[in-house]
């Protein structure tokens, strides 16, 4: 850097588009990036495209609160997120990349004892599917994480906490920027400021995509879009889809000494709160709960997320705040994703990422990509169709987790 960048080569190539790819991607988030890399990586397939109608982690990827946990009740999210775990887990070396993952361990604070029963039950899911996840006392809280209220005359008293200690953070941007550099080196090309505006069809089939910067065909298109999925499956026909867009919103202190060295949850409200590298209090609370597509939020959800965060650790109500923004979250209807072939022959689905796709990343795009290829879930993407909605199977994980009453 103090050479001007002069000598510093690229991360990535800068291709133009060519007339036609085996597989294009839409949406250069860490879902799309991930699925391209995976199908280059595991399935042999590079004539690949990513088109990014910004710049590469212009989306939620580089907009998230960073944290990356397995600590979910049902089965198949226990098994979903935990096969995600055992990728992060050895991602830097998989990337060549250091996406700076932090396995400082996730605590979710439960403050009545009907809550504390839940939690339980939700750590006794989680060891009985191999995850591991342990109970502490407010005692062993207090030891913890000193900066906590965790006297009897808190706002919210601590009756105990569900911690999981392989959980943590990781650095958002370097995940997507490990993956866009691994899937270039193998021959993706990564298309930025391509926006998709339509969609080629033969009757039915899709067979490519229309673009700011031309008509591009293929013979699979997937997209990962995330917030942006209802507007660009409208431009497939589909008017109706069980996914809604809404904006989350995310705040940055001022940098200060090491003050709570793991992730802490606030279960008397929704609340999430870590401490980056760089010594700033990282934290975010619920949606703004009206439908939106601009990435910023609201002040009443900030002053909400601001009271959450002083009732939890009062000492945090002399600091400033630094920066906050918004992302454009894609809410399914039962908090899961919907990784699957279709809606349209031809076409292949990833979204419905709610709350959590950041930590989801490796195997939304490691089982992703096997669809696409496969042309079949692999074992691990398998519940998540679209189909589970019309069937009522529906995987309801918005009542259960760290987070409840989401919707
Ligand atoms: P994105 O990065 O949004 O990628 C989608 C891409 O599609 C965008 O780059 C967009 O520009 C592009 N696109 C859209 N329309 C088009 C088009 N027509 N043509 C071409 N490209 C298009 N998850 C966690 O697990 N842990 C957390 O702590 C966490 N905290 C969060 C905090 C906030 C404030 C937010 C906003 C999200 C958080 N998430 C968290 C959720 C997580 O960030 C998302 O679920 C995940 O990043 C979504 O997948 P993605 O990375 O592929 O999305």
């Amino acid at each position: 850097a103090l050479s001007g960048n002069r000598d510093w080569k690229p991360a990535w190539r800068k291709p133009d588009p060519k007339p036609r790819y085996d597989v294009i991607v839409i949406g250069g988030g860490g879902h799309g990036l991930a699925t391209a890399y995976y199908l280059a990586a595991e399935h042999g397939i590079t004539n690949v495209a990513v088109v990014e109608k910004g710049w590469l982690g212009s989306g939620n990827i580089g907009r998230n609160t960073t944290i990356v946990r397995s600590n979910y009740l049902l089965p198949e999210s226990v098994r979903f997120y935990e096969f995600s775990m055992k990728l992060w887990e050895n991602l830097s070396h998989e990337l060549n990349y250091n996406v700076m993952f932090s396995q400082r361990g996730v605590l979710n604070l439960a403050h009545s004892p009907g809550q504390a029963d839940a939690f339980i039950r939700r750590g006794n899911a989680m060891r009985h599917g191999g995850v591991d996840a342990e109970w502490l006392t407010p005692q062993q809280i207090a030891r913890k994480v000193p900066g906590l209220d965790t006297s009897g005359s808190a706002r919210f008293p601590i009756a105990g906490g569900l911690l999981q200690p392989r959980a943590g953070t990781a650095r958002h941007d370097a995940v997507a920027w490990g993956y866009a550099r691994a899937a270039d080196r193998r021959g993706v090309d990564l298309i930025e400021n391509c926006e998709v505006t339509g969609f080629l069809r033969d009757g039915d089939q899709i067979t490519g995509v229309s673009t700011t910067r031309g008509d591009i065909r293929a013979k699979k298109v997937a997209l990962a879009v995330a917030g942006s999925t209802s507007r660009v499956l409208q431009r497939a026909g589909i008017e109706r889809f069980p996914i809604e867009s809404h904006v989350l919103q995310a705040f940055v202190s001022e940098a200060i000494k090491p003050f709570v060295n793991c992730v802490v949850t606030f279960g008397a409200g929704h609340l999430y709160m870590s401490q980056s590298d760089k010594g700033g209090l990282v934290f975010g609370g619920s949606l703004d709960f009206y439908n939106s597509y601009a990435q910023r939020g609201n002040l009443p959800t900030a002053e909400d997320v601001m009271s959450e965060i002083c009732a939890m650790f009062p000492a945090v109500a002399r600091l400033r705040l630094l920066r906050s923004w918004g992302g454009v979250m894609d809410m399914s209807m039962d908090g899961s994703p919907i990784i699957t072939r279709g809606p349209l022959p031809g076409l292949y689905l990833n979204c419905g990422w709610c709350y959590g796709g950041f930590k989801a990343t490796p195997a939304s795009g490691y089982s992703f990509a096997w669809t696409i290829a496969r042309d079949e879930p692999h074992a691990i993407n398998a519940p998540f169709t679209l189909s589970r909605f019309e069937r009522g199977a529906a995987i309801d994980e918005t009542g259960h987790g760290p987070t409840p009453k989401l919707h």
